[in-house]
């Protein structure tokens, strides 16, 4: 009994936190650039009722110094408790990744997609498909970085039953990772429809990619222009895509099927993590508020390689990324396009940057493809 008793009692005395203090000499990612010894110290004291640490929030940023495209976030959510716990370190990483947005800052939704002005007009020579994503937790469940077996398996129960009353052209089916053959797996990716395996650095060291592919899988429509990801790096990820520039359409089904999944999953006691200064509450800091990730695959093969492509990017408030997803490079002059804000502007807002800044975008490369000039047509800082 004794040694029974010695053996569960006294955890080994942890060692001060200055030998605890992760080395990020070479790091360039927002959680470095504002986590310091004595915020450390103080941070580690806490726990959120879920018994997510200050070290879980930060490992994905301690592992990987920097990305080639993105000034990656360094770390992420546990729990929706996280944001509020250690919000020292979070509140300054939110400021800085999204453009100055303050604690006291509110945040505004607008899913209604007939205020999008244009957007059903894309020159489909150049653009090869649209698509929006975004993001939504199951409140009452830890986040993919923290939750246990129980718990993700428990999301995707959730989340089979509610899915499977979407009806008419959003009828579809849920195939589970698992019951899938690799062959079956890497098609869909190749073909764009699903994420890939976790081979990703950022998401292998924040602990998500634990047990795979156990609880994983994609539901989608018969004809996969609505699309359902589960247990990923979000409880959910729910896209829209097709072929061709009709951002448009792509955006009203979005927001259809988007509303009628919010219903179903209340309908069964399980709201989304919102709140009013956060918006909707993801795993990753950057995708908090609207989670909202409008993009096109788009050819610009002269544009990309102007001296001018950044600076237009980033007066348009657009990022880049490679057609294979965020860790790859673009291929052939086409690039994946999209918005590089999520909080502080409505979903209505950001893919309406996207149309517009795609479009002009277009014009620039059919302006170089014939030997002119982009000077005149350069936009102003959105
Ligand atoms: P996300 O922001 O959804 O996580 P990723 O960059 O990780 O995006 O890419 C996920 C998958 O979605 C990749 O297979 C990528 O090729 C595909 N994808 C992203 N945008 C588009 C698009 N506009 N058209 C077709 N496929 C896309
Ligand atoms: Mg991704």
């Amino acid at each position: 009994i004794n040694l029974h008793v010695e053996a569960v009692s006294e955890p080994p005395p942890s060692p001060p936190s200055s030998e605890d203090f992760p080395d990020l000499s070479q790091h360039n990612n927002h959680m470095a650039k504002y986590l310091t010894p004595a915020m450390y110290r103080q941070l580690r004291e806490r726990a959120t009722p879920n018994g997510f640490t200050v070290d879980g929030v930060i490992q994905t940023g301690v592992d990987n110094p920097g990305h080639p495209f993105i000034m990656t976030v360094g770390c992420v959510a546990g729990d929706e408790e996280t944001y509020e716990v250690f919000k020292e370190l979070l509140d300054p990483v939110i400021e800085d990744r999204h453009g100055g947005y303050k604690p006291s800052d509110k945040h505004k939704t607008d899913l209604t997609s007939s205020n999008l002005k244009g957007g059903d007009d894309l020159d489909p020579d150049y653009v090869l498909s649209s698509r929006v994503r975004t993001g939504r937790s199951v409140r009452g469940f830890c986040l993919p970085p923290h939750c246990s077996r129980g718990e993700r398996r428990a999301v995707e129960k959730l989340s089979i039953e509610a899915l499977a009353s979407l009806s008419g052209d959003l009828n579809g089916k849920y195939y589970a990772l698992k019951n899938m053959t690799d062959a079956e797996q890497q098609q869909l990716i190749d073909d764009h429809f699903l994420f890939d395996k976790p081979v990703s650095p950022l998401l292998l060291s924040s602990g998500m990619g634990r047990d795979w592919p156990d609880a994983r899988g994609i539901w989608h429509n018969d004809n996969k222009t609505f699309l359902v990801w589960v247990n990923e790096e979000d409880h959910l990820r729910v896209i829209s895509m097709q072929k061709g520039g009709n951002m448009k359409e792509v955006f009203n089904r979005f927001c259809t099927g988007l509303t009628k999944i919010e219903t179903l999953f209340k309908e069964r006691n399980h709201a989304f993590m919102w709140n009013e200064h956060l918006g909707y509450v993801l795993t990753c800091p950057s995708n908090l508020g609207t989670g909202l990730r409008a993009g096109v695959h788009v050819k610009l093969p002269n544009m990309s390689k102007n001296a001018k492509f950044e600076e237009v990017l980033k007066k348009l408030r657009l990022q880049k990324r490679g057609t294979g997803g965020v860790d790859t490079a673009a291929v052939g002059g086409v690039f994946d396009i999209s918005n590089a804000d999520r909080l502080g502007f409505s979903e209505v807002e950001l893919v309406q940057m996207v149309v517009d800044g795609v479009k002009l975008l277009v014009e620039m490369e059919k302006k170089l493809e014939k030997g002119q000039s982009i000077d005149d047509i350069m936009p102003a800082q959105k």
